[in-house]
């Protein structure tokens, strides 16, 4: 298997725990005899300063040219001053319009060492694995007109979203539940909104191609609800842009820490995967980071871009098996909870790597018999 990845280690944080992700990437490509090229490219606050562009034209092309891009997080204080437009962040919203993806996907895991660290209680989040949907290009976040009228005190923005739009990412979830546990719930405000009635017309008409897969709809003020109450009746949530963005961030508070959560945005010219957090600048350069998160989106990769199903699940299985064995960045340590070791972003990328290498090892030793 050959893959050429985009590597945009970005601002803060960014570098750190990318650092850590691909070198995992490197130990699954070594361990299974995959050619995997890294090609890095300058992104955010770094670009700035070395080129003046949060997102070079040299970095887009290369990014254009990859199989699938890694990005870290983007973000400097020091360019605070500056309009939103010439700001690092403004290099992370061009990329990932000029990559295309309009399907976001979001994990939201409880992990059984890490019950603590969530505000829910562990019975609640006990053996929950969300995979969120979220449209990414249409709704309320694009639809014109849009405006703000500061004379008239006005201001209007449009959710808009055609038939074709849901089409695709219907596809894409219901894809993705045949390989899950077969059930997609689709979120809309059908009972208000006419762009809900569109969605959720398209998305029964879509679910009957996949006769395996359930399919059940949900108002998204109620979803708000089960989501804290019952998680675990979830496998895939598909909603358009707005309610994604709130709900899977909502989710987030299931896995218990921001450092543990990654995504991954796929159907554009090239899929872009990034951890949920940004650069952290409070944190950067203590090695404090947790790199889980980044290590996590690594796995996507190896699932989304690269087919390696086996593989990804082996990454989550060692990041797993770390957590399991009390090892914690400072984000998802416990006070003086025992059976905790504290470690740092590198000694947490290393032992991932060293849980990794030994179930593949298993694995090789188990197929040779
Ligand atoms: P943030 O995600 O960077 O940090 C929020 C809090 O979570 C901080 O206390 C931070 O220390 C902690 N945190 C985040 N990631 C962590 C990790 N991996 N391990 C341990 N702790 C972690 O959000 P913010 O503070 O609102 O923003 C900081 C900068 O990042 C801003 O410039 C913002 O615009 C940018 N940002 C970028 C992205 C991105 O690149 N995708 C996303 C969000 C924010």
């Amino acid at each position: 298997m050959r893959l050429k990845i985009a590597v945009l280690a970005g601002d803060g944080i960014g570098p750190e725990v990318t650092k850590q992700a691909t070198n995992i990437l490197r130990a699954v490509a070594e361990m299974g005899g995959h050619e995997f090229t890294f090609v890095e490219g300058l992104i955010g606050g770094t670009a700035i300063t070395e080129t003046g562009s949060p997102l070079p034209t040299g970095t887009l092309d290369a990014a254009l040219e990859c199989d699938a891009v890694l990005l870290g997080a983007v973000g400097d204080n020091k360019f605070n001053a500056l309009p939103p437009d010439k700001r690092p962040e403004a290099g992370l919203l061009q990329i990932r319009q000029a990559l295309g993806g309009f399907a976001n996907l979001r994990p939201s895991i409880a992990y059984t060492a890490l019950s603590a660290s969530s505000p829910l209680r562990p019975e609640v989040t006990k053996d929950v694995d969300i995979l969120f949907v979220r449209e990414l290009l249409g709704g309320l976040y694009f639809g014109a007109p849009r405006w703000w009228d500061r004379d008239s005190n006005e201001a209007i923005n449009t959710m808009r979203y055609t038939r074709d739009e849901v089409v695709r990412v219907a596809r894409v979830a219901f894809e993705l539940a045949g390989n899950r546990r077969q059930k997609v719930t689709s979120v809309d405000k059908a009972n208000v909104l006419e762009v809900s009635q569109l969605w959720r017309a398209t998305v029964t008409e879509v679910a009957k191609d996949y006769p395996s897969v359930t399919l059940e709809h949900q108002l998204v003020d109620s979803m708000a609800m089960h989501i804290m109450n019952i998680p675990r009746n979830f496998d895939v949530v598909l909603t358009e842009n707005l309610f994604g963005d709130i709900l899977s961030d909502e989710a987030g508070v299931i896995t218990g820490s921001l450092g543990m959560l990654p995504s991954a945005t796929i159907g554009g010219a090239v899929n872009l995967y990034e951890p949920v957090h940004g650069s952290a600048p409070d944190i950067a350069g203590t090695g404090k980071a947790n790199p889980l998160g980044a290590i996590l989106t690594a796995a996507m990769i190896l699932r989304h871009s690269a087919n390696l199903e086996q593989d990804a699940k082996a990454v989550e299985a060692a990041v797993n098996k770390v957590l399991d064995a009390g090892y914690r960045t400072a984000d998802i340590a416990r006070g003086q909870q025992p059976g905790q070791t504290p470690v740092s972003t590198q000694e947490m990328g290393k032992l991932v790597h060293q849980a990794l290498a030994e179930s593949i090892d298993r694995r090789q030793a188990m197929h040779a018999v």
